[in-house]
């Protein structure tokens, strides 16, 4: 009999007793490795002593103090590091406890710094079909995802969405990947006539998008043709690395790669690297100092912002991630896509092996040739996630539709402690459970 309210109401799921490096270990001894840290979390592993001497280190100096009141050592310096490694022009750290908040508090910041400026009509946020942003409303309103938001649709601020860049599906025949990536780009600009600049604040998108559609490239040149048409337009560009950033893809923002930057910018999931839940917002000189120079006062907060515990054990994480980890993350993520395509390149039922540094998929369908995707209702990718999990792997497999397509795939997003000889631990497991479910 239990009394904790869990996710899936029919699940019995084991109890987590300890964590061992990639490992999650359970009352009864199963190991489980840790495939996709949870959702791309835990990128230091289980058992990292630095992180867990800095959480009781502040625990024992002073917990929590309110940002109403005061700031913290470990806040202040924990946003200057972050400043420091930052794409250029953003500058100020708003300091959340996950996604979903750092979401709310870039939309929010948003309309306030339009509202600073006297564009008082601009309200309106434009997104992509394939997206997920988090699920507190405004942040499940930007998202794409149709049936994690139709139930709630009455609540939401209306949104707009546009095509994702999500070449292995949307390419056309004797398009190049760069023609694709300009012609789905160049649909934002549409939107935005159709609505009128006067009235929209943002574009937002993941840059690398994870649990919708698992571990989605842009094609080069994407970013920088949506970079053009927001300054074209005057419009904030909001990017959303909660799951790509810190790292995961191989550098510390996902958008380093793609030779842009953001005017807001979001993270979360690796930067408390499931030590401690924090997230946070990035924004612009630009942005902070109309609020600065205009009513002084960002109208939004929680009680957790800016939680010292948290802030030290993200401290923590990224002293590490900057101090040589995140170097590991590209040769790793190029031996585990690899190992991934020995282990499933000629599967029949493998589509597509895609992804950046540690935040890799496989996408799964019924026809390899046509990209038929398997029928919802044969559960492919719970039946995966049921099977991998029972080999000692716990990864992420997803379903999603987009476009009225049905899409499954298996998300892979490892600690970047792992090692070379594990990549084939994980291959090997995932091997078997596609054999039991395929
Ligand atoms: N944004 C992205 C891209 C995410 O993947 C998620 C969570 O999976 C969120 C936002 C929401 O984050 P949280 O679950 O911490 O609220």
């Amino acid at each position: 009999m239990t009394h904790v309210f869990p996710r899936h109401t029919k699940a019995n799921p084991p109890v987590a007793a300890y964590g061992d490096g990639c490992y999650i270990v359970d009352t009864n001894g199963k190991r489980y490795f840790d495939g996709s840290g949870g959702a791309a979390v835990s990128c230091l592993g289980h058992s990292d002593p630095e992180v867990t001497a800095a959480i009781k280190a502040q625990v024992e100096k002073i917990a929590f103090a309110h940002t109403g009141f005061f700031t913290s050592e470990p806040a202040e310096e924990l946003a200057d590091l972050l400043i420091e490694r930052a794409p250029p022009g953003l500058d100020r750290v708003y300091f959340v406890s996950g996604g979903s908040e750092a979401m709310e508090a870039a939309l929010k910041l948003a309309r306030q710094y339009f509202l600073e400026k006297g564009e008082t009509s601009r309200h309106r946020v434009i997104a992509r079909r394939q997206s997920y942003h988090g699920n507190t409303l405004g942040a499940l309103a930007t998202g794409g995802n149709q049936w994690r938001r139709e139930p709630f649709s009455p609540l939401m601020i209306e949104t707009s969405h546009i095509a994702p860049c999500y070449e292995y599906r949307g390419r056309l025949a004797g398009e190049t990947a760069f023609e694709y990536g300009q012609r789905v780009a160049d649909e934002l600009e549409t939107e935005i006539q159709r609505l009128g600049s006067e009235n929209v604040m943002a574009f937002v998108a993941e840059p690398v998008v994870g649990a919708t559609a698992g571990a989605v490239p842009p094609v080069e040149g994407y970013f920088k043709r949506i970079r053009e048409i927001c300054d074209n337009h005057g419009i904030l560009l909001i990017l959303d690395e909660v799951m790509c950033g810190m790292g995961r893809t191989g550098t510390l923002y996902a958008c380093e790669q793609d030779g842009v930057t953001a005017d807001i910018l979001c993270i979360a999931k690796g930067l408390g690297a499931g030590y401690q839940p924090i997230g946070a917002m990035l924004c612009s000189a630009v942005i902070y100092e109309a609020v600065e120079q205009g009513s002084g006062f960002f109208q939004h907060g929680h009680t957790y912002i800016g939680h010292p515990t948290a802030c030290a054990a993200a401290l923590a994480v990224l002293r590490k991630l900057t101090g040589g980890l995140v170097d590991r993350v590209n040769p790793l993520g190029d031996a585990l896509h690899a190992a991934l395509t020995d282990a499933f390149g000629q599967h029949p039922n493998v589509g597509d092996i895609r992804g950046r540094g540690l935040f890799r998929a496989i996408e799964i369908v019924e026809d390899r040739a046509a990209k038929t995707p398997f029928d919802p209702k044969r559960g492919i990718n719970k039946a995966l996630k049921k099977a991998a999990f029972d080999e000692g792997l716990a990864c992420y497999p997803m379903g999603g539709t987009i476009d009225g397509v049905h899409g499954d795939h298996v998300l892979l997003a490892p600690p970047f402690i792992m090692s070379e000889d594990q990549i084939g631990e994980v291959t090997g497991k995932l091997a078997r459970a596609f054999k039991t479910v395929l």
